[in-house]
């Protein structure tokens, strides 16, 4: 396999003529869902064309590896370790050409893509023009932020791994600085914990990271469960739209039974200064603000020459072809994508006719979608490079499942409601079915196989985070009075 700076000798045009073959470069932009399963079909469908060299693969992607995002709540809760819920792409698609960068703009009119690499940021150097014949945009998404005073300093995430365990350390130094205060405004600070937003995220990561902190409650004597303040604040009047109204419902009551305080159709006001105001008037000193209202179109297809829809999707045709090309597909996240499955013309608010559709009657962001689309997707790449007819993508949501803790869930599959102990393991079992490659699954079964025989780890490593504190701070001590080369 080439070097990976072989990406950017793609034959210009006053080469090209004296090719006996052209080879075709299909551009992927994003690792995620979409793009690392869309490149794993075309590099096993297209594996003649890559080896005789007719067809290239580039795959574009700030990080080398995908997140599996539904286990991120596991990970946040150390159920998971996160090396196993990101995959390499490296390892997983050794048919295709990886390149750790970012897009920041692309030109279809001129079939060229810009791209920002490590090096090139490093250095200052100019940004990449990467030149493709076919093109597949996959950004996924970002969250949907509100200029919400405080909320930029304050606020945490939960879309990456990273972020997850950041998280987990996070909450676990909360219980430490709330066992080690006399301060009662510091410890009542420390112990308050506001999730906003009541969608999957929201939900699975505020319920998990309860479970572990009640639990990490055992090793802190000065801290009952009841001392800690867990608060999910949601501006519509439900959580979990996903698994439909009447297991909603029971979302709700199976939190408020754990003493999570659920706020609904209320909004956050402002964060400044660790004090959080809510519509309801309420003001809560707490030190934890998680923000996880919902996702928004990634920025990035701003800076295409590509039709958009009001939401800044991408405009597709049932084929996943944006519209207005025949040489650009798009899916997931960034995609508006009709659902030919779609009952009838999409109710007003966040979901259409059904939980799996988005608002226009398109299919609704989630995993589900976006793993299904990437395969119709690179399909009709095969197809068309084979001049054969595209298929629509159709499919009809099979529903959902979320974990609320261990032995705790919720499913709604397949038009079956089931709660408790039960979700939880059909969640756990269908995850670790959809978990890319063997290796990952395995590694997955045997953390939780182990975890089920030892007590849960509950120690922060918020520390790993800044790895040469230490080391500096022994620099400056030795640099003070007394210090110095020689003592
Ligand atoms: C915490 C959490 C839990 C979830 N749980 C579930 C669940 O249980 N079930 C479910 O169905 N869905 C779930 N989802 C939603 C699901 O993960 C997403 O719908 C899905 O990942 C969308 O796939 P995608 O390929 O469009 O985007 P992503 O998987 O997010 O992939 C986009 C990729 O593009 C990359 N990228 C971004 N910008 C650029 C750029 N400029 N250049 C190059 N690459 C770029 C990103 O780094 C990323 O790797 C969850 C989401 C979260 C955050």
């Amino acid at each position: 396999m080439p070097h990976d700076d072989a990406v950017w000798t793609k034959p210009t045009a006053a080469v090209r003529h004296v090719r006996v073959k052209e080879t075709v470069r299909i551009l992927v932009v994003g690792g995620g869902y979409v793009g690392m399963y869309t490149a794993l079909r075309l590099q096993k469908r297209l594996k003649h064309e890559i080896r005789s060299g007719e067809a290239e693969i580039v795959v574009v992607e700030p990080r080398p590896y995908m997140t599996y995002q539904p286990f991120l709540p596991e990970a946040a809760a150390g159920a998971v370790s996160p090396r196993h819920v990101v995959v390499p792409l490296r390892r997983v698609l050794p048919g295709c050409r990886l390149l750790v960068g970012e897009v920041r703009r692309i030109d279809h009119a001129r079939r060229t893509a810009t791209v920002s690499t490590p090096a090139t940021e490093e250095t200052g150097g100019e940004d990449l023009s990467l030149p493709y014949d076919l093109l597949v945009l996959a950004p996924g998404s970002v969250p949907r932020t509100l200029p919400v005073p405080g909320l930029a300093e304050h606020g945490i995430g939960f879309k990456t791994v990273e972020e997850a365990i950041g998280l987990r350390n996070h909450v676990l130094e909360q219980l430490d600085i709330a066992s080690s205060t006399r301060d009662p405004a510091v410890r009542e600070a420390a112990l308050t914990f506001v999730f906003v937003g009541g969608g999957y995220a929201g939900v699975e990561a505020l319920a998990e990271l309860e479970d572990m902190a009640r639990y990490a409650c055992r090793y802190h004597p000065a801290i009952t469960p009841d001392d800690m303040h867990w608060i999910l604040v949601e501006a519509t009047d439900r959580v979990l739209p996903e698994v439909g109204g009447e297991m909603g419902r029971y979302v709700l009551s199976e939190l408020r039974g754990r003493n999570v305080d659920v706020r609904l159709e209320t909004r956050l006001v402002s964060c400044e200064d660790r004090l959080v105001v809510l519509s309801d008037g309420s003001r809560l000193p707490a030190r934890t603000l998680v923000w996880t209202a919902g996702v928004k179109a990634h920025p990035v297809l701003e800076s295409t020459d590509l039709p958009r829809d009001a939401r800044g999707r991408l405009r597709c045709t049932a084929a996943l072809r944006v519209q207005g090309t025949d040489d650009a597909w798009a899916a997931g996240d960034a995609a508006a994508v009709p659902d030919l499955t779609a009952a009838g013309p999409a109710a007003p608010g966040r979901h259409g006719p059904g939980p799996g559709t988005g608002p226009a009657g398109e299919c609704a962001p989630n995993a589900q979608h976006a793993r299904r689309q990437a395969r119709t997707l690179a399909d009709n790449i095969v197809a068309h490079l084979r001049g054969t007819p595209q298929k629509e993508y159709r499919h009809r949501y099979a529903g959902s499942v979320a974990s609320l803790g261990v032995h705790k869930g919720v499913a709604h599959v397949y038009g079956r409601k089931v709660k408790g102990r039960p979700a939880w393991l059909i969640h756990r079992g269908y995850h670790l079915s959809r978990m890319p490659t063997f290796n990952r699954k395995v590694r997955v079964l045997a953390e939780w196989t182990l975890a089920g025989l030892f007590k849960r780890e509950i120690v922060p490593l918020g520390s790993l985070e800044h790895p040469r504190a230490e080391f500096e701070a022994q620099v400056r001590r030795g640099e003070g009075p007394g210090g110095g080369a020689g003592t």
